[in-house]
């Protein structure tokens, strides 16, 4: 047996704890839980309006669904998933949820219910990434998925969407870049060109890149060093490869934003490091955020995707992911007030045993009646419990010892003016004395 003390644990590095109260870990700020309530509350508002409903799949999944529908020869396949075996099952931590969302589609038959499933998710997401700022190993994805709707007004829908989830958390500052893929047929007739063009080239790529080009040769696209982009410049252009009806449903698209007073700039490098996107392709950036890690969202069509994890027809589908993390250290760099816990409406200070009693069984039917009530819990002195119920921000404060118990009469404070009121002491009258705005009155008048 081990003679040294057991350490103390610590969580897995690129993972952290959401904490009542904001915090910080690895150069990261880390919002309290009351923040991720708030926003994850805003979202579903704005979905709510939308009338996208909620979808829960499981943080397990088969390996095989994120190999073949996010692409056997992506970043997230290839290098980022925390997959193992038990058995002979194959499960792997889902990196992204649009394929799971696929299969749940699929597998419940969703298109029998609805001709358009517009489903959203919230929930943690799993890369095995180098960890930095705005880049982690667990990390939370809120997304949205129209199902079953090949048209470009589906497309317009989700983008406006995203973009009015940033708005309604006060973020209307961000970059819209915009592409389109194409369809089926363009991407290979491109990939192969940009292969043989940059072929050639390779003793100037990075290392990285010269491996891209082997296995995912799009990626290079998103390179950020300028001698790269430069190759890259006189190299082929995606948009030559798109058939006219691509093209023109891209005018479509660009219009409907338009007419929509959606800013937006093209971008013909956004391709995305996911195998199964068509047509459409969007980011959203924020300058907010630092450099390499400044997307809060990306999304596009990907109607390919249904028959790559087993669906006997195509099915439409378009939609986008965002990080939660992002759009944290985006408010935090807004400065934005992020909510935090709501303070007491009620802190009962108890002298005494009787009054524990009695505040316990007081404390239980207020709380059932809907107020946020605080009762010492740790027999602390009366002072201390005063200076607790000013530390929690209570907004009244009432003090019961055996002499209010035996006249049934106390004095609410108003912790905000100071003023105090008479009250009998049973949970229906406190509980309109805690709504009621108390008067303000001279305390030492009421002496
Ligand atoms: P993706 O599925 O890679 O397009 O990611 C969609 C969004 O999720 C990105 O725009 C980021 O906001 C966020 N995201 C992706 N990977 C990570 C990560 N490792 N850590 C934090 N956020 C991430």
């Amino acid at each position: 047996m081990s003679s040294s003390r057991t350490e103390l644990f610590r969580s897995i590095k690129g993972t952290f704890d959401i904490l009542p109260e904001p915090s910080s870990s690895d150069d990261t700020l880390i919002a309290g839980s009351a923040a991720w309530r708030f926003v994850e509350r805003k979202i579903a508002d704005v979905m709510d309006r939308y009338g996208v409903r909620e979808i829960r799949t499981p943080i397990l999944e088969p390996t095989a669904l994120i190999a073949r529908g996010v692409g056997e020869s992506t970043d997230i396949v290839t290098k980022e998933m925390f997959a193992f075996e038990r058995g002979d099952t194959q499960y792997v931590l889902r990196p992204e949820v649009t394929a799971p969302v696929m299969r749940a589609y699929l597998q419940h038959h969703l298109d029998q219910q609805r001709s358009v499933q517009k489903l959203f998710y919230i929930g943690p997401c799993f890369r095995a990434e180098r960890p930095q700022k705005g880049r982690y190993r667990q990390f939370h994805q809120f997304g949205v998925e129209y199902i079953g709707s090949s048209g470009v007004v589906a497309d317009a829908e989700v983008i406006v969407l995203m973009i009015d989830i940033y708005r309604a958390l006060g973020l209307s500052d961000c970059r819209l870049r915009l592409n389109t893929l194409g369809d089926e047929s363009a991407r290979p007739a491109f990939k192969d060109a940009l292969v043989d063009f940059l072929r050639p080239h390779a003793s100037k790529l990075s290392e990285i890149s010269v491996r891209r080009l082997a296995e995912n040769p799009l990626r290079i696209l998103d390179t950020k060093s300028a001698e790269e982009r430069a190759i890259l410049d006189e190299g082929p252009r995606l948009i030559d490869f798109v058939p006219v009806e691509s093209r023109e449903r891209f005018d479509r698209l660009k219009d409907l934003l338009g007419g929509q007073g959606i800013m937006f700039v093209e971008d013909p490098f956004l391709v995305r490091g996911l195998d199964y996107y068509t047509e459409t392709a969007f980011e959203l950036e924020s300058d907010l955020l630092d450099g390499a890690q400044n997307a809060l969202a990306g999304g596009g069509r990907y109607d390919l995707l249904a028959r790559e994890i087993g669906a006997k027809t195509a099915v439409p589908a378009v939609g986008f992911a965002a990080g939660m993390e992002r759009l944290f250290l985006a408010l935090h760099a807004a400065s934005s007030a992020l909510q935090s816990d709501a303070a007491p409406e009620l802190y009962i200070v108890v002298l005494g045993e009787k009054a524990q009693e009695w505040a316990s069984v007081t404390s239980r039917a207020l709380r059932q009646a809907g107020v946020r009530v605080e009762v010492d819990i740790s027999g602390r002195s009366a002072k201390a419990q005063m200076r607790e119920a000013n530390r929690l921000g209570a907004l009244s404060v009432v003090v019961v010892g055996d002499d209010e118990l035996q006249s049934g009469v106390a004095r609410l404070r108003d912790m905000a003016n100071a003023g105090e009121i008479e009250i009998r002491l049973d949970a229906e009258a406190l509980k309109s004395g805690v709504a009621s705005s108390l008067p303000v009155v001279d305390p030492e008048a009421t002496r």
